[in-house]
Parts: structure tokens; sequence; C-alpha cells
């Protein structure tokens, strides 16, 4: 029946939290953009979302745009066949940390629909647990159902009415930190592995593979291989430089101590992407406000096209 159908991959959301521009910012990137002076797009907070029949879509987190993401992408709209008024084509949602930019979305998911979410049990008990709110999920029996998921034990991704799709996830813990809001001391009795993961993504029926990386703080000789296995990449492009944050907001860590590997200098993502098969798809997301490379007169830009990398944008579709 779907035979035909290949995996396809939406960029819905490619800026990192606050959006592009954001609220409270008053940046270059931000003012140039906000006066019209910018050549750059205006990005929504990250988020992916992909089906391997083109009727049931799973999300990669939860943005807090997501209301806005679903009404520009009429394939997650609810169609009018359905056989009630309230029904939704979004299958399930996977959570790769508890940072808010990642699971605010989720409550903008309750009015009584059913929803599938798969996260690492720490995330789910940080959300179900320490934030009274997202009780709102599960005002009927039955309405959330959590699974809980395992670093490095794939799992096939399906619905939260059981239909099994062909993809299969596997996500890979990443060595980095619970949000702020979680506290130290709840932190401290929570598994560290399961703060921040990555997932690799295959269609079982064409064997095609995508890596899903918003939040990554170095890549590492096992994931620069795990990546050229893979035909697409999503690789996080919160920063431009280690510094970028520490010299225009006086943050106290740099971009690494984030858990953000930086695009450009040693080791930085765009030396490291760029000497992978030129075969995989590599796109930057997850975007910082502040990153330079969001003006495509820049040099910046120019040096992530001429590496034959992709700084990615909302409404980006990729096909494998
Ligand atoms: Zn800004």
């Amino acid at each position: 029946m779907c035979q035909n159908f290949r995996m396809q991959t939406k960029l819905l959301g490619s800026s990192a939290g606050g959006g592009f521009p954001q609220w409270n910012c008053s940046c270059t990137n931000c003012r140039a953009l906000r006066k019209g002076e910018l050549n750059g797009k205006s990005r929504t907070q990250s988020q992916v979302a992909l089906s391997s029949d083109l009727k049931s879509w799973f999300l990669l987190n939860a943005s807090p745009d997501l209301r806005a993401q679903i009404e520009s992408t009429p394939e997650l709209q609810p169609s009018s066949s359905g056989q009630s008024i309230r029904h939704t084509p979004i299958a399930a949602v996977i959570l790769t940390n508890a940072d808010l930019d990642h699971v605010l979305g989720l409550l903008l998911m309750r009015e009584s629909q059913p929803i599938h979410v798969y996260a690492t049990k720490s995330v789910r008990r940080i959300l179900t647990e320490d934030n009274s709110m997202f009780k709102m999920l599960d005002q009927k029996q039955g309405q959330v159902k959590w699974t809980d998921v395992v670093s490095e034990t794939p799992f096939e991704l399906c619905g939260v009415d059981g239909v099994k799709s062909t993809l299969i996830c596997t996500p890979f813990s990443l060595p980095s930190k619970y949000p702020i809001y979680v506290g130290s001391e709840r932190a401290s009795e929570l598994s560290r592995e399961e703060a921040v993961l990555a997932l690799v993504i295959e269609d079982t029926k064409t064997k095609k593979k995508m890596a899903y990386l918003p939040g990554i703080a170095a890549l590492d000789e096992s994931w620069l291989k795990r990546i050229g296995s893979c035909d697409l990449v999503f690789c996080d492009g919160t920063f431009w430089t280690d510094e970028e944050l520490k010299k225009l907001s006086g943050a106290p860590r740099t971009s690494r101590e984030m858990g953000h590997i930086p695009m450009s200098g040693e080791l930085g993502s765009i030396e490291l992407l760029s000497k992978i098969d030129r075969r995989v798809t590599k796109v930057f997301t997850h975007i910082n406000n502040t990153n330079p490379a969001l003006n495509e007169n820049g040099p910046e830009y120019a040096c992530i096209r001429d590496a034959g990398l992709i700084l990615g944008h909302d409404g980006m579709v990729f096909d494998l």
C-alpha cells in the first residue's frame, strides 16, 4: 500500500530556544531582521517531523511554536475525512531531553487528544512528577501513553493506537546535564545518561537513515562514523564560536559547556562534518539568534555553503 513512499523529514523549526528574532534580544541579527535589513530568515524554535508513509507523522521534540508549525504544514493537520472532528496525523513525539524549547509544545497537544510520548525514564519523571501542568495531558484515562527509552536500545516507532510504522529509532546518550529548572538536588537522583539523547532513525523499508543531534557538545570519532553511515543529519548549529554568548550577553558558560559544539574553529562542526562523505546531506539546525551565519550575505554563511553544508531554515523538506 505504501511501498512507493519514502521517508520524508520536515524541518518545521530551525532556531534554538527563543526563536529568531528573540523577544528580548537586540543583538545585531535580531535588530537587523526586525528592520528588514538582514538578508536572512526568521526562524521558529526547533522542530522536526518525519513520516515513512506520509500519513502518520512522528515529532522529534515538541516546540513551543508547535501550533503555528502545524498550521503551516497541511500534512500535520486533521483531515476532513476523519471519523470524528477531533483527530491528528501526529502518531507520537520522541523527546531528546527536558529542555523547555523541546517539551513546552506537549502542553499545546492537550485538548483531550490521545498522544504517545517516548522519553527516557528520567525525562518522563521530571515532566510528570515535578511539573503539575503536564497532568493536563492525562485528564482522561489512556490519554497519554509514555514509553521509556533506553540508550542504544532500538525501538519501533508506533502511534498511541499501537499501529507500527516502518521506522526504527535508536537513542544514544550524550554527556550532558539536566535543564536548570530541574535543580541540582533532583538532578542528583536521576541517571546522568538519561539527560540528553541523540537519535538515529532508520526506515526498514528503504534502509535510509537520518540522525538528529540538536544539542551535542563534541563530534567524536564514533559520531563521525555513525553520521557517515546516515543519509541525512541534522546537527547542532547553535553557536558560531565557543565564546559567542559569553561575549554578547555575559553568559557564564561557553558554547561547549552548554552542550553545543560551535560551528567554527578547530574541532568545530564545520571542520568535522565537511570531512564526512559528501553523499550525506548535512543540515545545521537549532541555530541561535546570535549566530552570525544567519546573515546570508556574511562570510560565515559562505563558509558553511562552501563546505557543502546546509544552514537549515523553517519549511525545508528532505526525501530519503
Ligand atoms: Zn538576538
